[in-house]
């Protein structure tokens, strides 16, 4: 593709491994991050880095302008979902609107594609599980409806403007780039496997689980952990689809078809850590559903990507290796 591919939030924990992606298959990248929660030092240097917010429409259409951008993979955003029960406008600043103040950008400025982190929190408690795309989408919690705003303003604009794009609608993101070059680094971060990771190294005495009631098998929640890193592949062959249909966009779940329990992810950290890492059993949190799994084959059928990296002890594995990195910074 001529021009740049702007990744938004690329200084963060998903971004920073779409940018390595992005490079790896030979696009230029520029990064807009404005450096609340990511850092400039998870972007690598064959991208260029712009300081600013993704509301700053005057900052984001000078760089679309100078950088000559073609396409927008925007990951910047609030991603905790018990945070948005306590603070919803948050989220609706930070992902509703935000998002709508950058496609305007992104339409004024002639940007041709756009690839939105969208999540499976849209969908709240699924009718079934797995779920597939066009299933209710009722967000049982801030987040899941601030991005599900977010999907709406995507139909309508593509319907209006001459830009197509994605949505992809993520399941639970873990995991770190195989070859140790980015990884989750987010300072107090809620996610589970970085807790329990967390935890192996010391930095915390023991993991909760929350809900041991669910109707699930074992009682705990059950979700579809995604490697990091074959998500952002997922994200470059969505790029490529774009860019060869110009006309159509997409809504994709990105998960494996496969749920584990939350005992069943801390018996794999256990497992490969040779660790007993204390569980402290406790109610469930705000926003929780029981089960959210993917079915994933839209993403199958539409674009030539495979998991390379399905696997739960290979996802603890790798996020393992970046906490004792980091732990080696701290
Ligand atoms: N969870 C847990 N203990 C934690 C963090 C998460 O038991 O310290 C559970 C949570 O209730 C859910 C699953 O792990 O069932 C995944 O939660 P996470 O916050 O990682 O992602 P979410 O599914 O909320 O996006």
């Amino acid at each position: 593709m001529d021009g740049k591919v702007m990744v938004t939030g690329g200084a963060g924990y998903i971004g920073s491994h779409a940018v390595l992606a992005l490079l790896d298959a030979g696009h230029d990248v520029v990064v807009l991050d404005n450096l609340v929660t990511g850092f400039d030092w998870a972007v690598d240097p064959r991208a260029t880095l712009v300081r600013a917010d993704v509301a700053d429409d005057h900052a984001v259409r000078a760089a679309i302008r100078d950088h000559d951008v073609r396409a927008i993979m925007h990951f910047a955003g609030s991603v905790v979902v018990p945070e948005s029960v306590a603070d919803p406008l948050k989220y609706y600043r930070n992902n509703t609107a935000a998002t709508r103040a950058l496609l305007e950008s992104a339409v004024v400025e002639g940007v041709a594609h756009f690839i939105f982190s969208s999540t499976a929190a849209t969908y709240g408690s699924p009718v079934r599980v797995p779920v597939q795309e066009g299933d209710p989408t009722v967000p049982i919690n801030p987040y899941g409806m601030s991005k599900l705003m977010t999907e709406a303003m995507l139909r309508d604009v593509a319907a209006a403007h001459p830009i197509n794009y994605c949505a992809l609608r993520y399941f639970n993101v873990a995991g770190a780039d195989p070859q140790g070059r980015s990884g989750q680094s987010t300072v107090g971060a809620t996610h589970l496997i970085k807790i329990a990771v967390e935890a192996a190294t010391g930095k915390r005495e023991a993991v909760s689980v929350f809900g041991t009631d669910f109707d699930t098998p074992d009682g705990t929640g059950v979700r579809d952990y995604i490697h990091v890193s074959d998500l952002a592949a997922a994200h470059v062959a969505a790029l490529d689809l774009l860019i060869a249909e110009p006309t159509r966009s997409h809504t994709l779940n990105a998960g494996y078809n496969r749920g584990f329990s939350v005992n069943e992810v801390l018996d794999a950290v256990d497992r490969v850590t040779n660790l007993t890492i204390q569980r402290r059993y406790e109610g469930r949190r705000a926003g929780d559903p029981a089960a959210l799994v993917a079915d994933n084959s839209a993403i199958l059928a539409a674009l030539p990507w495979r998991p390379r990296h399905d696997d739960l002890d290979t996802i603890v594995r790798d996020a393992l290796a970046w906490e004792r990195k980091l732990a080696l910074r701290d």
